[in-house]
C-alpha cells in the first residue's frame, strides 16, 4: 500500500507507578518518640486517549512507540502526601480503534469526543502514619506504590462515514464523490491509488445529509488478482451502506460482472460481517456503454436481489436523484458502527494474586511456599513486635493460617517460609 498513508501502528503503554508510602516518625524537642507520620505516595499517571479532528493519519506512532506516564511522588514525613503524577494524553485521529495487540480484542473506539483512560496509573502506597493503631504504635513499615498498567496496543484508523464507495480502480469513485459532495479528490485516468480516505458531506435537503467515504483505492495489481488489501477495507468497516461502483462500459477491457464478483469476494475474505453490509450497485460510465451492456448488467444484479442504478458520474446522468435515494435507504439502516470494548483488563482482585501452597514437611513442620510473602517478610522488622504483628495479619488475610489449621497444625509446630522459621502459636 502507499507508504505515506499510515493507518495502523503498534505501540506500548506504560502507566505510572504509584509513589511509595513513607516511613517517618514525628520528632519534637522533649518528646522521646513521636508518632508515625509517614505520608502516602502519590498516584501514578494514567494514559488517556483523545480523538483529534486535526489529525488524519497514525504516522506519528511509527516514530514513537513507547509511551510512559510519570510515576507518583513518594510520600514524605510530617504526613506529607506525594504529588499525584499528571496523566499522559495521547491524541489520535477520530475513528481510531485501539486493540490489544496479541488478542486483537477491542480496547476502545476513539470515535466519540470523550477522553478514554486506556491504562491506569498505580495507586500510591500508604505511609506508616496509616498503620498507627492503638495496639501498633511504632509501625516501621509502609506500603510501596502499585505498578501502573502496561498495555501493548494496535491502533487501527477506521474512518467514520455512513456510505463507503467500493470498486476497482478507475471505475469512477473519485469522480462520483466529487459530483455529489464538495470533496475534491484526485481523479485520474490511470490506475492510481488514492492515498488517504476522502470524506465528503452529501447534502440532500435542509438538515438532511450523509457522509460518504471514497476509501483509499485498490492496491495496484488488484486486477491481476493481488487482492484489495485489508488496509483499504478497514475504512469501510463502519459504513452503513456500500455503494459498489462498476464500470458497465468495460471501456478498459474489463468484465463488469467479474469485477463485481471479485470485489465481493474480497469483502467476504476480509470479514463476513462486511460481506453482509447492504449494497447499492452503481453501473457507471453509462455515457460510453451500449444499452445492451447496461441491460445485461442490470439483469445480473437484479437477479441477486440488489438495487441497480445506471449512472454517469462524468455527465451527471442518473446522479441528481442518487443522494435522495441513498438517504432514504440510510433511514432504514442501523447507525454507523462503533466498536464496543471487548478486552477485559486482568482484574487484579479476581486473580489469585497471593497464591501459596502449604505442605506438611515433617511431623511437626509445615513449609509455606509464597514468594510474595517472602518479600513482605524481607521488608518486615522481625525484631519489632508491631511490624511482626502486621506480617501475621497478612498471613491470616491470605488464607494461609486457615490452610494450616485445615492441615491440623499443632501448637509449637515449625512453620518454614523461605529462609525464615516460626513456631506456630495460637
Ligand atoms: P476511481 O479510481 O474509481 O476513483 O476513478 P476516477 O474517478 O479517478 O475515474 C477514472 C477515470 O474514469 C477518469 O479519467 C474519469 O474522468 C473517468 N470517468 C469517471 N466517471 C466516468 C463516466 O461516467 N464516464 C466516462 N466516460 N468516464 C468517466
Ligand atoms: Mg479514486
Amino acid at each position: 500500500m502507499p507508504s505515506n498513508f499510515i493507518d495502523t501502528a503498534t505501540i506500548w503503554l506504560h502507566a505510572g507507578k504509584g509513589g511509595d508510602g513513607a516511613v517517618s516518625f514525628h520528632r519534637e524537642k522533649f518528646v522521646a518518640a513521636g508518632g508515625p507520620d509517614g505520608g502516602d505516595g502519590g498516584r501514578g499517571g494514567d494514559i488517556v486517549f483523545v480523538a483529534d479532528d486535526n489529525l488524519s493519519t497514525l504516522m506519528d506512532f511509527r516514530y514513537k512507540r513507547k509511551y510512559n506516564a510519570a510515576d507518583g511522588e513518594n510520600g514524605r514525613g510530617a504526613r506529607q502526601k506525594g504529588r499525584d503524577a499528571e496523566d499522559l494524553v495521547i491524541r489520535v485521529p477520530r475513528g481510531t480503534v485501539l486493540k490489544e495487540a496479541e488478542s486483537g480484542l477491542v480496547v476502545a473506539d476513539l470515535s466519540g469526543s470523550e477522553p478514554v483512560v486506556v491504562a491506569k496509573g498505580g495507586r500510591g502506597g500508604w505511609g506508616n502514619a496509616r498503620f498507627a493503631t492503638p495496639t501498633r504504635q511504632i509501625p516501621r513499615f509502609a506500603k510501596p506504590g502499585l505498578p501502573g498498567e502496561d498495555l501493548h496496543l494496535r491502533l487501527e484508523l477506521k474512518v467514520i462515514a455512513d456510505v463507503g464507495l467500493i470498486g476497482f480502480p478507475n471505475v469512477g469513485k473519485s469522480t462520483l464523490i466529487s459530483v455529489i459532495s464538495a470533496a475534491k479528490p484526485k481523479i485520474a485516468n490511470y490506475h492510481f491509488t488514492t492515498l488517504t480516505p476522502v470524506l465528503g458531506v452529501v447534502r440532500v435537503a435542509d438538515e438532511q445529509s450523509f457522509v460518504c467515504a471514497d476509501i483509499p483505492g485498490l492496491i495496484e495489481g488488484a486486477a491481476e488478482g493481488v487482492g484489495l488489501g485489508h488496509d483499504f477495507l478497514r475504512h469501510v468497516e463502519r459504513c452503513r451502506l456500500l455503494l459498489h461502483v462498476v464500470d458497465v462500459s468495460g471501456c478498459e477491457g474489463r468484465d463488469p460482472k467479474a469485477d463485481f464478483e471479485q470485489i465481493n469476494h474480497e469483502l467476504a475474505n476480509f470479514s463476513a460481517e462486511l460481506a453482509q453490509r447492504p449494497q447499492i450497485v452503481l453501473g457507471n460510465k453509462c455515457d460510453v456503454a451500449t444499452p445492451e451492456q447496461i441491460e445485461e448488467f442490470r439483469q445480473f444484479i437484479e437477479a441477486k436481489g440488489l438495487t441497480f442504478l445506471p449512472i454517469s458520474a462524468a455527465t451527471r446522468q442518473g446522479i441528481d436523484n442518487l443522494p435522495k435515494l441513498v438517504y432514504a435507504r440510510l433511514q432504514e439502516l442501523p447507525p454507523v458502527k462503533v466498536f464496543e470494548p471487548e478486552y477485559v483488563r486482568p482484574d487484579k482482585s479476581a486473580e489469585p494474586k497471593r497464591p501459596f501452597t502449604v505442605e506438611k514437611t515433617g511431623e511437626h513442620e509445615f513449609t509455606v511456599d509464597a514468594p510474595w510473602l517472602e518479600r513482605i517478610l524481607a521488608g518486615t522488622n522481625v525484631e519489632d513486635y508491631e511490624s511482626l504483628q502486621y506480617f501475621q495479619t497478612q498471613l491470616g488475610d491470605s488464607g494461609i493460617l486457615d490452610e494450616l489449621v485445615r492441615q491440623n497444625v499443632q501448637e509449637d509446630d515449625t512453620i518454614k517460609i523461605g529462609e525464615y522459621e516460626f513456631d506456630y502459636v495460637f
